[in-house]
Formats: C-alpha cells, structure tokens, sequence
C-alpha cells in the first residue's frame, strides 16, 4: 500500500513544525537509543478515524544559500510535486503578509487540494481573526492553535477528506520490491541500470502518484522483481533536487514501499556520516537490507581490504549488524552476481514464520543458559513467546513486567532467535508484555 502523502507548507515561525509534531505524536522510535543514527524530522506517519498517510514538513528543507522568499517557494514546489494534500499554514497574529501571499500564489497554480490553516488562534474568543483570510481565495480557513490543540479534529477532517481514496499499485505477493538508497553520486543509478541492463524491463508509472514516480518490473533466474522509484531515474534539473534533506525525502518515500533496502555505499569516498543517516532510516522502517559498497573498481584493493571495509561497516553501523554485505562495480559489472542471493535471502528472510512450540523451546533454552536479570529484588520471568507478524518478523514475549526485560537481555534473546532461525538480512522486533 502506498500510502497518501501530506506536505505542510507557509512561511517561517507560523507554526509548522508545531502542527506537525502533534500530528505525528509521540511516536516511539525503535532505534532511538542506538548510537549512529541521528533523527531529523521531517517526515513521518499520521493517522485520523483509522486512515493513514505521511506527513512533510517542508520548513525542514533548506536550500542552500537561497534568499528566504526563494526557499519558502522552493518549499511550495516541493509540496505541489511530493503531496496530495496540502496545508498551508498562516498565522493569525500576522494576519496575511507579503510572504503568505507569495505562498498562495504558487497554490493557486495545483490541482491539488489545499487546506488553509489559521494558527496562534489560542483564544477561541478571536476566532473572527480568521475572516481576512478568506481573500487569499483559498478555500475556508481553519483556526487552529498548535500549541493548545484547538481545530486539529477540524484540520485533520479536512485533511482525511481531501485525500485519494486508493493510492499506486501493489505487487503480487512473490514480487520482491527492492530500493536503492543512498547519498547522491554514490551510483544508484548505474547500479540500476547494470542490474536492468539485460533483463526484460516494464517501466510502469503509478497512477495516482507524483508524476515522475517510476517502478520498474523485471525477472531473473525466474524471479519476479520491482525496483521502487529509483531516485537515479527521476533527475528533472531542480534546484533542491541536490539537497540532502529532499533526497532524505525522496528516499523515505521509496524505504516505505519496499521490501528490501540496498544501502548503496561508495568504496572510493569512505563511509560518512550522511551514509549511516540514510541507513538508520531503513533499520527503523523494519525494512530487509543488503549493504552494497559499490565501485569496488575504483579503488587499490589487497587481500585484506574487502576484511577492513567489512570491520569498518560493522562498527560504524553497529546497528545494520544483520545485514549481509556485497562488494561490486556497477560501473564494470564486476561481482554484480553476488548481489541476488543476499537479496533474495533477505527478502525470504523478512517474511519467515516460525513455529510457535519451536520459538518457545528457544527462548526457554536461552532462559537456561543464561538466567534472566533481576531488577530492585525483582527477576524478569518470561511466560510465553508467540510470533505476532512478518515484515519484520515480529515477537511478543509475555514475562511478569516489561520493565524487567533490559536491551542488553533483549539483544542476548535476539541473538539466540538468530541463532535459530537464520534472520540474515532482516531486523526482528521483540515486544515485552504482561501476560493477563
Ligand atoms: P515553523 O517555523 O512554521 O515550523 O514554526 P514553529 O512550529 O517552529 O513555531 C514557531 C513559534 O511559534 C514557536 O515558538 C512555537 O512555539 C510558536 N507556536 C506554534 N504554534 C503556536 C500556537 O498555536 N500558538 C502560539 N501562541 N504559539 C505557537
Ligand atoms: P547516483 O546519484 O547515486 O544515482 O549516482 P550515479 O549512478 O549517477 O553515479 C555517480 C557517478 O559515479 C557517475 O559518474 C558514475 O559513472 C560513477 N559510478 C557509478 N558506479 C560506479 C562504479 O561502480 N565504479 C566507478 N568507478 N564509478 C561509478
């Protein structure tokens, strides 16, 4: 499922970010206690009476060295490309200003829906401070104060309604979708052209999608595969294209729909940071993922050196520990071949089921050997394990408190699941509850 994609846009300080963090809540990120990975929000899930969608902030993308008129339009071009909804944000304490009607004058140019939002109005006794609005011809104003909370039910009614009601396409259930995420030049392209190069292709655009979204179907050794949006293919000449928080952007969007991420690495640039950033992101989306250090051509190479790279991932991205990791030229196509049985793996791997008896067995074989922890007097017991779903494989563990069972028990009880099972390619979750 693809899902729906909101953009919020208007000028700096109306409220932007606000609104977006109490749409998006609270959400608890999986990895935010692992090191490596630094969150940087601009991009996350919402949901409102059961529909769910994505949500941009796009006060969050920075343009370089742009003027700020030029980067809040920027901004506005990035939402009318990216979303299919729009809200624009203005504040009542400014009432309209120059900036806000530069805004509107990019929307009145979509198709797309946009709702206007009135923020700061903190006091529902000023609610008439809405009406100026009306002349930037936008439709009703909707007063709001992300700071209280007040219209958000009023917001997101509008928000839910204005949305498509089915999104792309889906994929038979045997077709594995893969993405390649990674900064730019890193060879994303190439490596999707090496890897299309002589199999048959169908290029397919998605209905209902940004224009340029592209999927790109082929086989091989009888395997139906998908190459999602690939980010390499959609180069239009833009000038925020370049700008590492929109290709963060255009790479989430890609993560969400696939079933497998390769993580394309550039062996002649070394690891960085920016390429540990866009790897967190697959981790945390529990998505399967094959390490890809790619132009492996590029670069003098000893006996040891695939060993010093491999040491080097392991460290720098402690937390992509399960992933498999292939060296290879899409330039040369050298070692291209390595790349599909991890991948395929991978994706196997992402949808395995276990035997709950067999599950339970493990985890009573891992209690035996290495007792569970105690806490203030208090020992963790573990009841009961059951796998509660796949993509990633995901368990639950009844034990007598949660708070019990500490990340470094956790690990140890993952390790153990990996030792049995073989999740090579794909992260598992496990899930502490009390038994009833
Ligand atoms: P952005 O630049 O548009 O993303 O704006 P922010 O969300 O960063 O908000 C700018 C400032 O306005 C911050 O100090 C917020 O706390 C404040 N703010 C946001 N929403 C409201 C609101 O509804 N009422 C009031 N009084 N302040 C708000
Ligand atoms: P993208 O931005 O990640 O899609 O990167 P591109 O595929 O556009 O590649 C960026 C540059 O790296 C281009 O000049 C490519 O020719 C070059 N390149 C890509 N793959 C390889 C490779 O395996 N070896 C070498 N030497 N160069 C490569």
């Amino acid at each position: 499922m693809v899902l729906p994609v909101v953009a919020i846009v208007g000028r700096p300080n109306v409220g932007k970010s606000t609104i977006f963090n109490r749409i998006v809540g609270s959400r608890v990120s999986i990895v935010e206690d692992e090191p490596g990975i630094t969150r940087d929000r601009i991009y996350s899930s919402g949901e409102w009476l059961t529909r769910k969608f994505n949500v941009i902030d796009t006060g969050g993308i920075e343009i370089g060295d742009e003027p700020f008129m030029r980067q809040i339009k920027y901004q506005a071009e990035i939402a009318m490309d990216e979303a299919d909804v729009i809200v624009f944000v203005t504040n009542a304490r400014d009432g309209i200003t120059q900036a806000d009607q530069e805004v509107a004058n990019m929307l009145y140019k979509t198709k797309k829906p946009v709702v206007l939002i009135v923020n700061k109005v903190d006091d529902i006794n000023f609610k008439e401070q809405i009406y100026e609005f009306y002349s930037l011809g936008l439709g009703d104003p909707i007063a709001t104060s992300a700071i209280h909370g007040i219209g958000f039910g009023d917001m997101l009614d509008q928000i839910v309604l204005n949305m498509p009601e089915k999104k792309g396409m889906d994929y038979e259930e045997d077709v594995i979708k893969f993405s390649l995420i990674g900064r730019p030049n890193v060879g994303k392209s190439s490596l999707t052209n090496a890897l299309l190069g002589e199999e048959r292709v169908i290029v397919s655009d998605i209905a209902g999608t940004t224009r340029d979204a592209i999927d790109t179907e082929f086989t091989k050794d009888g395997q139906k595969y998908v190459v999602i949006d690939t980010a390499g293919m959609r180069k239009r000449g833009k000038v925020y294209e370049t700008t590492e928080k929109y290709s963060v952007l255009r790479a989430l969007s890609a993560i969400e729909r696939s079933d497998v991420c390769l993580i394309v690495i550039d062996a002649s640039k070394g690891l960085i940071e920016q390429d540990k950033r866009v790897a967190g992101y697959a981790h945390e989306a529990g998505k399967a993922v094959v390490i890809v250090v790619n132009k492996w051509d590029a670069i003098e190479k000893d006996d040891k050196t695939m060993r010093d790279w491999e040491e080097l991932i392991r460290t720098e991205m402690s937390f992509l520990d399960y992933a498999p990791i292939v060296f290879l030229s899409a330039l040369t196509k050298k070692r291209l071949h390595t790349l599909f049985e991890p991948l395929n793996l991978a994706a196997e791997n992402h949808k395995k089921r276990v035997v709950t008896h067999v599950l339970n067995d493990v985890i009573m074989d891992a209690v035996a050997m290495n007792p569970t922890p105690t806490h203030n007097g208090q020992r963790l017991r573990i009841y009961y394990a059951t796998q509660v779903s796949i993509q990633p494989p995901t368990f639950v563990i009844f034990v007598n408190d949660p708070e019990l069972l500490h990340f470094s028990y956790k690990r140890y009880l993952e390790n153990r699941l990996r030792q049995a099972f073989g999740f090579e390619g794909t992260p598992i979750h496990i899930i502490a509850r009390t038994r009833d």
